[in-house]
């Protein structure tokens, strides 16, 4: 689109539009509005979309006129939670953007260890509301992603291993489906949609409200960062992958390898870091385990001992801030052999530079011995899960560095099993992915998933996701 094209778009304004206005409470942000720039704008700074207009919802009774709208007049629309979504869904050029983040209610029945999110909650809010009853939800590692977006596509962090994603802990979901029907979905209402919205992402309808069943979370939990520098690298991986042999499931593990900040004070030079959570009362026992793997390993540096969970689950948070520029792959491993180990750290070796990391997440536990097709997730056999990531915040290394994220994950798809997981994948330029869903899915559960589309949104209304087309299209 070149700029007069742009500067027509933006001073389009359909009727039904005008229309919408007086059916929201929230509000409605369009190209002549100061607060535009802003509101367009997603986690991934690469994805420079210029939306039509951004209704910043303001109650969860905004979806259904916003669905309307969208429905009648063919504009795209994109659903925005936390507005962290690695590919740049959360916003789309030319159409509507459904910001639903303002709607952060968190409430927390301790009794029942029940947990009802508003869908613009971010994992901070979840983790802030559930902590002082001594209770945490599954969630991810960055405090400021949202819970509506990790849900729906899996939710991986520094509880998988001993409870499982955070799609496995939620026990209902309130839905306005791509057919504008108002739906509860959990195991017993509408359970072909409530198997959907745990894997399939936002394909099938608008969450306005999900609730989770929280886990007692021990005090304290037991947290480790062991840091190693570069010559230290290849036995210190190999060494992760001989302890994740025959860990406890309350032992969760992360192999990560980036640059950190200054503040740090590690230096400018990549590190690799092997971070543990032991959630288990007997600290001891964790501490024994972390012990083998220092004996095994010792690091440069490190950080062992008791952590308070919100300030553990937002230590990364500065390094990736709002506009990094970003590009991720992932894989699922059967096993860090030496080869694969070998071609990770070959590769490692060569950055030189800040933005760029991969983590290796030890899965099994709980997480492998939830059954394979209980969810829309699309792999419990993997043993480890690779994500290769992009946080820079230069513009002139978007190529580089785009390519760098392929070359790693070309080079180890000798040795992956099928599946990859949609939240951690990008896409080009943020164009909506029908074809990378296939794959990241399976055969299998993505046939199950477009039935489910042609029932709950045949007319693809909810398309700026990894989209499922309906079999019609
Ligand atoms: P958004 O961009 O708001 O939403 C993403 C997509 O979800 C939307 O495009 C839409 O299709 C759908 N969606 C959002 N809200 C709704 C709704 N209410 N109803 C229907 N569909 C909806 N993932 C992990 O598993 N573990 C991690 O530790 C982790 N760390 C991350 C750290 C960073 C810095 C970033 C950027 C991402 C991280 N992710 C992680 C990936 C994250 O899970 C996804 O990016 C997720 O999509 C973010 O959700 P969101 O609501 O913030 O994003």
């Amino acid at each position: 689109m070149d700029a007069e094209d742009r500067r027509e778009q933006d001073t389009a304004h359909p009727r039904e539009l005008e229309d919408l206005r007086a059916r929201v409470s929230g509000t409605i942000v369009e190209p002549d509005d100061p607060l535009y720039d802003d509101a367009r704008r997603v986690w991934n700074g690469m994805v420079d979309a210029r939306p039509l207009a951004v209704v910043r919802a303001g109650s969860v009774a905004d979806v259904d006129p916003v669905l309307s709208l969208a429905q009648h007049t063919g504009l795209p629309l994109a659903v925005r939670g936390g507005g962290h979504g690695v590919a740049g869904h959360g916003t789309v050029e030319g159409g509507i953007v459904l910001d639903l983040g303002a709607l952060r209610r968190v409430d927390v029945d301790p009794a029942s260890r029940l947990v009802t999110v508003e869908p613009g909650a971010t994992l901070a809010d979840v983790d802030r509301a559930t902590n002082p009853h001594g209770l945490a939800v599954p969630l991810g590692v960055v405090s400021a992603t949202g819970v509506a977006g990790l849900t729906l596509g899996g939710g991986v962090g520094w509880l998988t291993r001993s409870d499982g994603l955070t799609l496995d802990h939620l026990v209902a979901a309130d839905v306005v489906t791509g057919t504008r029907e108002h739906l509860h979905a959990d195991a017993r209402h509408n359970p072909d949609l409530f198997w959907g919205l745990r894997g399939g992402g936002g394909n099938f309808g608008v969450v306005t409200s999900f609730t989770f069943r929280a886990r007692e979370l021990p005090v304290p939990v037991l947290g480790a960062n062991l840091f190693y520098r570069r010559e230290k690298w290849r036995g210190a991986l190999r060494a992760f992958a001989r302890w994740t042999a025959d860990l406890p499931d309350a032992m969760n593990s992360i192999a990560s390898v980036l640059s950190l900040l200054p503040g740090f004070g590690l230096g400018e030079d990549p590190v690799l870091i092997l971070g543990a959570a032991w959630v288990s009362p007997d600290t001891e026992e964790g501490l024994r385990l972390l012990e083998r793997l220092r004996a095994e390993a010792p690091p440069d540096e490190e950080e062992v001992g008791p952590v308070e969970w919100p300030a553990w689950q937002s230590a990364l948070d500065e390094l990736f801030p709002k506009g990094s520029r970003a590009y991720w792959k992932n894989a699922a491993l059967p096993a860090l052999t030496d080869e694969v180990l070998d071609v990770l750290v070959g590769l490692a070796s060569e950055i030189s530079w800040y933005g760029t990391g991969f983590d290796l997440h030890h899965m099994g536990g709980f997480f492998g011995r939830v059954p394979a097709g209980a969810t829309a997730f699309p792999n419990r056999s993997a043993r480890y899960w690779l994500n290769v990531y992009g946080y820079w915040q230069d513009p002139a290394e978007d190529a580089r560095l785009t390519a760098f994220a392929r070359r790693v994950h070309a080079a180890v798809e000798p040795f992956t099993e099928s599946g990859q997981y949609v939240n951690f994948l990008g896409a080009e330029h943020g164009a909506a992915s029908p074809e990378a869903a296939r794959q990241a899915y399976g055969e299998r559960t993505h046939a199950r998933l477009v039935a489910l589309k042609d029932r709950f949104d045949p007319g693809n209304v909810l398309r700026r996701n990894h989209n499922i087309p309906p079999s019609s299209s």
